[in-house]
């Protein structure tokens, strides 16, 4: 199954930026095409993202990167067996040669170890989340979906990002996605009827016009009270993405204008927790607080899922050294964090060994591609986050998974209230 041929194109992505797309072509004639998203709230240490930088297209441009592709990367994988993915993957991580695909770009070196893959599965006439599997069972992943987009996603309207239902008590992932629909539409009704229905964030969740962060959880738990699943089907998960509004032990709400300590801080996700139904919680901390980390997976651990993003980065020496260090109880999954499918899926693995949640996710900024809900399902990650109920880029990935469960009775089910071990606590 080897590679005659590999392209990288510049296309946009869901916020109007140019992205890169790579195309690989095999000698039986298979097709696979890679597509890299974009983050905007990212961590410090994930893969590099190469942008050209200057005055073109705002700095965003991959001019770069792209010809990191044509020149390094395709002279070097034509002619490579593209059904040995962690070959393809080791000998991109070895082009690259240092710690964080700085010199080819993570953007150059995800995208193409994506169109590899999707290459493979396309010249076995398979689907891609069936590839993956190989032959072991999976099921449908509990879907988190965002009702409010807040952070960086709406120019920090509200400090935290992202919030979020888990429909815990559906039972199918076509069910699951009725609920989240359900809770969407009325908190857009609700909105309306406040009179601070202005449009959406980036991820497709409803622009968060409120006076304090806690007015946001206010209307979202009206929201489930009003669709009719606050009996316990729909829970709560907060992404704080922290990063972008504390270090140094501090954090600093800036609609309102309160400034914590660390411990405060602290007591203060502690006393939502207690207020309302929140089962999930993303980077409460910021990613250089291990200490912060620690004491709340501690204090709040054993009934809250607690969520490394920006704090582990898809890395699995991060997530071996937060489990050893008692922080986290679950990571989130990002290919283009990593850089290539392979160190995507030791970060995976190492999170299930360490019996963590495993949650694969999408980026703020996306396109029509659905590889992510494939890998979510393939991997039988068990949770899928891709933003909101609105907007294509969204709404392409949430059809795709609805397909795979219709088309493919061989799948395990849904895998509903125990993706959540936490759960059994309540
Ligand atoms: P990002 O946000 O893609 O903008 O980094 C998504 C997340 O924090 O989960
Ligand atoms: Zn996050």
């Amino acid at each position: 199954m080897k590679i005659s041929s590999l392209r990288a194109y510049r296309i946009w992505d869901s916020r109007g930026r140019p992205t890169i797309e790579v195309e690989v072509r095999l000698h039986n004639g298979g097709f696979g095409r890679g597509i890299t998203p974009a983050g905007a709230s990212r961590g410090t240490h994930e893969a590099v993202e190469l942008r050209d930088g200057g005055e073109r297209e705002g700095g965003f441009g991959v001019r770069l990167a792209i010809a990191q592709v044509e020149s390094v990367i395709a002279p070097a994988l034509i002619g490579q067996d593209a059904s040995d993915q962690a070959a393809i993957d080791r000998l991109l991580i070895a082009l690259d040669g240092t710690p964080n695909k700085s010199r080819l770009g993570g953007n150059a070196t995800v995208a193409t170890s994506m169109a590899v893959l999707n290459a493979c599965a396309n010249s076995l006439h398979v689907p891609l989340w069936k590839h993956l599997a190989q032959g072991r069972p999976v099921q449908m992943p509990l879907p988190e979906i965002q009702i409010f987009g807040g952070g960086a996603h709406a120019d920090r309207r509200v400090d935290i990002q992202d919030f979020m239902v888990m429909p815990v008590g559906a039972r199918s992932f076509d069910e699951a996605l009725t609920i989240c629909a359900d809770v969407y539409r009325a908190a857009g009704d609700l909105m309306k009827r406040r009179g601070s229905r202005m449009g959406v964030a980036d991820e497709g969740g409803w622009w968060p016009d409120f006076k304090t962060n806690e007015e946001a959880l206010d209307v979202l738990a009206l929201a489930i009270h009003e669709a009719g699943h606050d009996d316990g089907t729909a829970l709560i998960s907060l992404d704080f993405a922290a990063s972008e509004f504390g270090s140094n032990g501090t954090y600093r709400l800036g609609l309102d204008r309160r400034e914590f300590s660390r411990s405060e801080w602290i007591e203060q996700i502690t006393e939502w927790v207690s207020r309302y139904p929140i089962i999930s919680i993303e980077d409460p901390v910021a990613e250089d607080d291990e200490a912060g980390m620690q004491a709340i997976t501690t204090l709040l651990g054993h009934k809250v899922q607690i969520i490394g993003d920006d704090y582990l980065v898809t890395n699995a020496r991060r997530v071996e050294a937060a489990h050893a260090a008692g922080c986290c109880n679950a990571v989130l999954i990002k290919p283009n964090q990593a850089g290539t499918l392979t160190e995507t899926l030791a970060a995976l693995e190492r999170g299930r060994a360490a019996g963590w949640g495993t949650i694969v996710s999408a980026r703020s900024g996306e396109t029509e591609d659905v590889i992510i809900s494939h890998l979510a399902v393939g991997w039988n990650a068990g949770q899928l986050k891709v933003g909101s109920f609105a907007r294509s880029e969204r709404m392409a990935k949430w059809n795709e998974a609805l397909r795979i469960e219709r088309d493919h009775p061989e799948i395990q089910g849904f895998i509903g209230r125990t993706a959540l071990p936490q759960l059994a606590t309540l």
